[in-house]
């Protein structure tokens, strides 16, 4: 099922992950670093929304698109240089693509989503800090058939091909489609391996990985979670749906994502729909804290969810009630 989706959905992924990297390996400086300059990532951000929106408009022209990126900020006088680069760094990839193209390309990811239908979504660069700091980021993008998320892939360009501390390979992109499983290949090459969560069953043999940033996630109420586990080793954490990634190959049995105390941050269903059906497909289990399935029917964010938590599965009533014991 879903097989002509799948096979453009991993080329689209692949070639925007390759002109996250160039653009990384070619603007990012340590001048730009440390002077928290923006520009790399808007026009990377931006040039990989253009190229898989492109992709799956030739491909799938009826399918609508959910992104996260606009040109609003691109369109301004002031930002002109950063406009002509995102041209250049597209028609590497696109030859031919005109100007008007690719800000249409952009921009057809307004779609409002919904219960109905099916549409795609993305996230061209999930986990923007993590690309700066040259750490984790994820090429997200995942197709939603009346509410459901159907396929999902994730190109991984930076992760360990084996596990986190193994560093000689980088570059991993993960796919699943309903029904089919879920599998690991190296972002460049064919050779796919079946993803299996991991087998742990007590609490003390849970592995947490939450996200970097304090402001995503209550680190604090996660260390109460792993004392009520009887968890041994500190998270793991790492930026993006590449917490997705290594509860699927069975790294890690737990991520959570704990909403801070008086937070209304609404969950936006490309940081997610990705990752999620690769977990469930794997084997594992996925909710929001307090139990209830995503609910990707609401349009463009989880709004009916309060944070999410993905398992091996085995673990996840365990989890669910120890969220139900702690408080945000
Ligand atoms: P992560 O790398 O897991 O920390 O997640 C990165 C994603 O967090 C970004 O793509 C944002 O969409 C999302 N984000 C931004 N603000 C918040 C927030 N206050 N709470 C949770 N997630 C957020
Ligand atoms: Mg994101």
């Amino acid at each position: 099922m879903f097989e002509p989706e799948m096979k453009v959905a991993v080329e689209a992924v692949r070639k925007a992950s390759a002109l996250c990297q160039h653009v990384r390996a070619t603007l990012v400086t340590d001048e730009t670093i440390t002077k928290q300059d923006r520009s790399p990532v808007t026009i990377a951000d931006l040039a990989a929304q253009a190229v898989m929106s492109q992709i799956l408009l030739e491909a799938f022209p009826d399918d609508p698109l959910v992104a996260e990126e606009d040109t609003a900020l691109l369109q301004q006088e002031k930002h002109g240089d950063n406009r002509q680069r995102v041209f250049e760094q597209v028609r590497r990839i696109l030859p031919g693509l005109d100007d008007a193209a690719i800000l249409a390309a952009i921009d057809r990811g307004n779609h409002p989503g919904g219960a109905s239908g099916r549409f795609w979504t993305m996230d061209p660069i999930d986990g923007t800090k993590g690309y700066i700091r040259g750490d984790q980021y994820a090429v997200a993008l995942a197709l939603i058939e009346d509410g459901e998320v159907v396929l999902g892939v994730m190109g991984c360009p930076h992760l360990p091909q084996g596990t986190m501390n193994n560093t000689t390979a980088r570059g991993v992109i993960m796919a699943a489609c309903r029904g089919g499983g879920a599998v690991s290949m190296p972002l460049e090459g064919e050779t796919a391996t079946p993803l299996r969560v991991a087998n742990a069953t007590r609490g003390d043999e849970s592995v947490l990985c939450e996200s970097v940033e304090a402001a995503h996630t209550a680190h604090g109420r996660s260390a109460q979670i792993a004392a009520r586990l009887g968890v041994h080793l500190d998270p793991v954490r790492i930026d993006s749906q590449c917490k997705y990634a290594i509860v699927a190959r069975g790294e890690a049995t737990t991520y959570l994502r704990l909403p801070r105390a008086g937070s209304t941050y609404e969950e936006k269903i490309w940081d997610h729909a990705a990752g999620v059906i690769v977990v469930t497909e794997a084997g594992g289990s996925v909710s929001d804290t307090r139990g209830a399935p995503l609910d990707f029917s609401l349009g463009r964010t989880l709004r009916n969810n309060t944070g999410v938590t993905a398992t091996n599965g085995a673990l996840h009533a365990m989890v669910v009630d120890a969220l139900a014991a702690t408080q945000p």
